[in-house]
């Protein structure tokens, strides 16, 4: 059977990011610069006062208390009509050019206005002070952000202040989450006898979102032949296809036989750890390309149970959708911690064992089985465990995987 890190490769191996488009700047958040960019501007544009307060000559105030003629009153978005010679001072807002001839503000507070004149309190008074010079953080001609960057709030702001209401980006993968399953009813429905609700498709939906995917949830599909050809072939039709459920070895579990038939190249079936085994990885591109068709499908059959979907879905599906977006396929960040109790490892699978970690200590959580959600709402990580029959004991370091907070 495949190892974790040798089926990851595959998949990181098959998943491309798709090509740049111009996209506008106010849906841009998220996604991967793909051009380099040049500001059009000097910023700040003057020399700027960085308080409220007095354009002066520094050497002008020898001592404190020099009284000096206000020339005139600039405030941000004006320009000074005159310059600034001994003796006198302009009245200066925040943003606002200084005026020529000026070399230093003197805040507000530490002056008194007598009529048309003002006291300057502080002495001495530093040439330069409280001036921000023309161009300071960047330059007219200057590449203020480099091709492949992640464009984080304050990217957008700094793409704003160059002047870029578009830009080119990597667009977001788009993803579809299929649940399959006789026993299911959606979550607005009471179950029935032995019918559960269709939790899995809610949840990976949310997941591919925090991952940074454009997530459809397609609802879910009976086992039967037509019912999944049908949905699987209207989720090919986007980057990624989720399926969960139907890829163990019941006699409903149709995934992988639908999907070859459907021209999805298997590239491998089953992975070595626990939970998540009976994990499906495929791709399916088109003979011919048809526009709007991404030139490749990567598809995913997550074993049913909603804590094994998960464990794939953090181990396999999360570094494909980074791959996809242009960012590199890290998956969930990796730590060290030190148990908090003693956690007997069974098996000869490595397991992902969920955990709540806190301030360095980790502690394995009792979940009873791959169907409980409600003990993993505890989890803030998967704790890993090595193939084979061991005690791991109390203050023992082992690794851990660091669910993202939303
Ligand atoms: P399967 O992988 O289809 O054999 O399903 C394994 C287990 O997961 C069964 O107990 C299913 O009832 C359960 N399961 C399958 N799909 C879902 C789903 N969408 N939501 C919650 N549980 C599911
Ligand atoms: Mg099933």
């Amino acid at each position: 059977m495949l190892t974790v890190d040798d089926a990851l490769n595959l998949v990181i191996g098959h998943a491309a990011p798709r090509s740049p488009e111009l996209t506008p700047l106010r849906i841009a958040h998220g996604r991967i610069l793909a051009e380099s960019v040049v500001s059009d501007i000097d910023s700040p544009p003057h020399d700027k006062s960085v308080v409220d307060g007095y354009a002066l000559i520094a050497a002008d105030i020898a001592a404190p208390g020099v009284e000096l003629t206000v020339l005139e009153e600039v405030t941000a978005g004006e320009v000074p009509k005159r310059p600034v010679v001994t003796g006198s001072a302009t009245r200066i807002m925040t943003g606002a050019p200084i005026p020529a001839g000026a070399n230093a503000v003197v805040m507000v507070e530490q002056t008194r206005l007598i009529g048309d004149r003002v006291a300057i309190l502080q002495s001495p008074v530093k040439p330069g002070q409280n001036i921000t010079p023309r161009a300071a953080s960047l330059a007219r001609g200057q590449t203020v952000l480099e091709s492949g960057k992640l464009l984080r709030p304050i990217e957008i702001g700094l793409l704003a202040e160059v002047g870029r209401s578009s830009v080119a980006v990597i667009p977001p993968p788009r993803v579809s989450i299929l649940a399959t399953g006789n026993e299911l009813v959606s979550p607005s429905a009471a179950p029935g006898p032995g019918q559960i609700r269709n939790s899995n498709g809610p949840m990976l939906t949310a997941l591919a979102r925090s991952a940074g995917a454009e997530a459809t949830d397609m609802g879910f599909a009976r086992d039967n032949e037509s019912d999944l050809r049908r949905a699987i072939e209207s989720g090919l039709s986007h980057d990624c296809l989720v399926v969960s459920g139907g890829v163990s070895a019941g006699v409903l579990d149709l995934v992988p036989k639908i999907l070859h038939q459907l021209d999805v190249t298997q590239v491998f079936h089953k992975v070595n750890l626990k939970p998540g085994k009976p994990l499906w990885f495929g791709t399916r591109t088109p003979t011919r390309s048809v526009s709007e068709e991404p030139a490749r499908t990567l598809v995913f059959g997550l074993p049913g149970n909603p804590v094994s979907s998960l464990v794939c879905f953090e181990l396999f599906v999360r570094p494909a959708i980074q791959k996809l977006r242009g960012l590199a396929p890290i998956g969930l960040k990796k730590q060290t911690a030190r148990l908090a109790k003693n956690h007997q490892q069974r098996g000869e699978r490595p397991t992902y064992w969920p955990a709540a970690v806190c301030e360095g200590e980790v502690m394995p959580l009792a979940w009873k089985g791959s169907g409980d959600l409600r003990t993993l709402t505890d989890a803030n990580c998967l704790a890993f465990f090595p193939a084979g029959e061991q005690l791991y004991s109390v203050g023992r370091e082992i690794q851990i995987l660091h669910f993202p907070d939303s």
